[in-house]
């Protein structure tokens, strides 16, 4: 259920409406967008005095959310959501490039390449440092001292950094270190892991899963909402198919539709879905022109020789020709590629 009054509404009547939903035991999502202020109640709504809200005149009217994610959907929230990390915005008319190597492997590694897009303009960096690799021989990342290096780029270079979480116990110190938490493919579902990145205060990167609908993706959204996170921004990287030309299938087709189901900014990994770096170029500016608010790249300082992922690794002088040609895209439909 959401309570649709008019933007011009105060805060002490805002404060009023919660008030009479808290005291019924239910939590609210408040929203104040540009036209309308919408305030969405979570848990049993049968508990609320639904009359009493419905007199007070600043009140226009009193509506059933149509989806089951609630805090998700755009119903509970009309407008986009803006998320603001250390001045980069996702979400908004920019469309931010993320990219960086797939692992953290050395300091030397990292600084070569965060220096050398960061010449470029790039201001996001991706690199994990907790790898899940389907062979328990395959290098699994650096751990903590991956994470110290990752934070070391971050406050030399003045790129905002993100990294992968794969574990529970590990969330707060991932925390810790970064400027953003990425949920991996095969974590989508994780749900404990999703409400323990939803209790800290760092911008969650939600990957899709390698078989997950829609619905199961946006559901996830939900579990890291639900737990006082708002700010998740969805990462489309592929689905599993029957094709093995390509790693998986990027699934673009619903990049406008989910769009449509949320508030939350929508990006796209062209790397992973791929696996190879020859349709990359392609699918990430596809991805720009069907609405992606960003991407999430790999660049690395000599991929024929990367502990992981090298057939869809970039250098970054190959890098820097896509990335210019995405601004021509981000462009022509509108937007500004950062
Ligand atoms: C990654 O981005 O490093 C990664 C492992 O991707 P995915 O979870 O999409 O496989
Ligand atoms: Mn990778």
């Amino acid at each position: 259920m959401i309570v649709v009054m008019n933007k011009s509404v105060t805060q002490e009547q805002i404060d009023h409406i919660v008030d009479i939903i808290e005291k019924a035991g239910l939590k609210v999502h408040i929203s104040k967008g540009t036209e309308k202020c919408i305030i969405g109640i979570i848990g049993d709504e049968r508990k609320v005095d639904q009359d009493k809200i419905m007199g007070l005149d600043y009140v226009e009217k009193l509506m059933p959310i149509q989806k089951p994610y609630r805090r998700v959907s755009r119903e509970a929230h009309p407008d986009n959501t803006v998320i603001d990390v250390k001045g980069v915005k996702f979400g908004g008319k920019d469309i931010v490039i993320i990219a960086g190597p797939c692992a953290c492997e050395s300091e030397e590694q990292m600084f070569e390449v965060a220096n050398a897009l960061k010449k470029m303009g790039v201001k996001a960096f991706r690199a994990s440092a907790y790898k899940p690799r389907t062979s328990p021989y395959a290098f699994q990342g650096m751990a903590e001292e991956g994470l110290k290096i990752i934070r070391k780029v971050g406050d030399e270079t003045g790129l905002i950094v993100e990294t992968e979480v794969m574990d529970t116990r590990d969330v707060e110190t991932v925390a810790k270190y970064v400027d953003m938490i990425r949920i991996g493919a095969r974590n989508t579902q994780n749900f404990d892991l999703l409400k323990e990145v939803g209790k800290v205060n760092k911008p969650v990167i939600l990957k899709n899963g390698l078989a997950t609908t829609v619905d199961e993706w946006l559901f996830a959204a939900e579990y890291i909402m639900n737990e006082g996170n708002p700010n998740v921004i969805l990462c489309e990287r592929g689905i599993r198919t029957f094709e093995p030309l390509t790693r998986n299938t990027l699934n673009l087709s619903v990049i406008p539709l989910v769009k449509k189901l949320t508030h939350l900014p929508v990006i796209v990994d062209p790397c992973h879905a791929a696996g190879k770096r020859e349709p990359i170029p392609a699918l990430a500016k596809a991805a720009v022109a069907v609405g992606a608010d960003g991407l999430l790249v790999e660049v690395h300082n000599d991929p024929e020789n990367a502990l992981s992922d090298q057939a869809q690794q970039f250098t970054p002088k190959d890098f820097e020709v896509i990335y210019k040609d995405l601004k021509k895209v981000a462009e022509a439909v509108g937007r500004k590629l950062v």
